[in-house]
């Protein structure tokens, strides 16, 4: 899970590294009163889980109190990549000198962690990335040492940093550590006018992993999914994606549910989701899982494509019809059972005997029926 900027901050604050003074609101009326206590001249940011920012219009610095009301009515609403703003930081705004960029970010290719780090940062920092990589710096860090007074000192010499730097690059450290996240950027990190090093915007994703410890940012399924259908299915262990198509997708096993998607749009349709069952998967999964498949509005059809290994066909079969019970079948729903007593799993469909749910025995010819029945 991604923190926002204020938690970022906040969380940057406690670990002794410098950042401007702040608060949230979640009205323009708030955030005038905010500007009133901050001094009045403020920077008005939006608070979005996405970058760019800046960019966007959703950064901007008014002069006084009032502008900041204004200021924050116009972003307040914002649409910013396809996330609405909701709440606006307001922030004591600092003369910059220089701006730079760093980072911690997992490597998993390296089994390690890479500080990443340059002079250059501020707005631009992809660009600078992509037009002249040399002027950012990438040292691993041996998780098991971490960054040292040593360590922190060679990041900072390598991208060209102040040594004043080094002390923030250590507490960043210890945020990646002891807060278990997988990245930590602050870019920019700066350097005032009047000499001090601040952190101005901060980027912290959680490891999801550790949800048991992270209460405190209230990271539940309904917060971590957007869409309130990956929060149900979440909830019952389901691994559910929302996409953007038509056709409801229903697998058991990560590669066999990736390649059920790549037929469907072989077939010229589109999937509109898809659930994966796993390997050891009971009857209740099955059953659980059409009913979120079902709840989506833009199912037109539902393609059931299961390889019995662990999970035998027969137990597919009995979720099927335990699901039909509990949940009304409106849209079609084709079944594809192979492997493990697939006879079997077959021939309790067929006593079944819904009208809404037909079988084929191929996985091309249960993609293409349900294909022709959701377009
Ligand atoms: P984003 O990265 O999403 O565009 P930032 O928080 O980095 O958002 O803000 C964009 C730019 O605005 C920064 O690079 C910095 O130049 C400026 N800025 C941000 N916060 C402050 C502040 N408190 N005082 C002065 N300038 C700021
Ligand atoms: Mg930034």
């Amino acid at each position: 899970m991604d923190l926002y900027e204020h938690q970022a901050r906040e969380l940057f604050g406690e670990y002794g590294i410098p950042v401007p003074e702040a608060e949230t609101a979640q009205t323009a009326a708030q955030a005038r009163e905010a500007a009133e206590r901050l001094g009045g001249r403020v920077v008005v940011k939006a608070q979005v889980k996405t970058g760019g920012r800046g960019k966007a219009g959703g950064v901007k610095l008014a002069a006084d109190a009032a502008a900041a009301e204004v200021t924050a009515r116009q972003i307040l609403g914002m649409d910013i990549k396809g996330h609405t703003v909701r709440t606006v930081m307001l922030a004591q705004p600092v003369d910059i000198e220089e701006e730079f960029y760093v980072s911690y970010v997992l490597d998993r290719a390296a089994d390690a962690f890479l500080a990443i780090a340059s002079a250059e940062g501020g707005m631009d920092i992809e660009e600078v990335a992509a037009t002249r990589p040399e002027a950012v710096a990438r040292i691993p860090v041996p998780p098991a040492e971490g960054v040292t007074a040593d360590k922190a000192a060679e990041i900072a010499a390598a991208a060209g940093l102040p040594q004043e730097t080094a002390p923030v690059l250590q507490a960043l450290w210890q945020v990646l550590v002891r807060e278990d996240a997988l990245l930590v950027e602050v870019n920019p990190l700066v350097r005032t006018t009047a000499g001090d090093i601040l952190a101005l915007d901060g980027k912290v994703t959680l490891d999801d992993n550790a949800r048991f410890r992270q209460a405190r940012w209230g990271n539940d399924d309904a917060t971590l999914h957007e869409d309130p259908l990956e929060a149900v299915a979440a909830a019952k262990g389901l691994n559910y994606v929302k996409l953007d198509g038509t056709v409801g997708v229903i697998g058991n096993g990560a590669g066999l549910v990736m390649s059920t998607l790549d037929v469907v749009a072989g077939c010229g349709a589109r999937p509109a989701n898809f659930l994966d069952i796993g390997g050891g998967a009971s009857a209740a999964v099955m059953a659980d899982g059409l009913s979120v498949i079902l709840s989506d509005r833009d199912v037109n059809s539902v393609l059931v494509n299961v390889f019995g290994g662990i999970t035998a066909c027969d137990a597919v079969a009995e979720g099927i019809v335990q699901a039909l019970d509990s949940v009304r079948l409106t849209k079609p729903l084709v079944v594809r059972l192979d492997g493990n007593n697939a006879a079997r799993g077959r021939a309790i469909l067929e006593e079944r005997a819904h009208p809404l749910v037909q079988q084929s025995t191929t996985m091309d010819g249960a993609a293409r029926r349900a294909a022709d029945l959701a377009i």
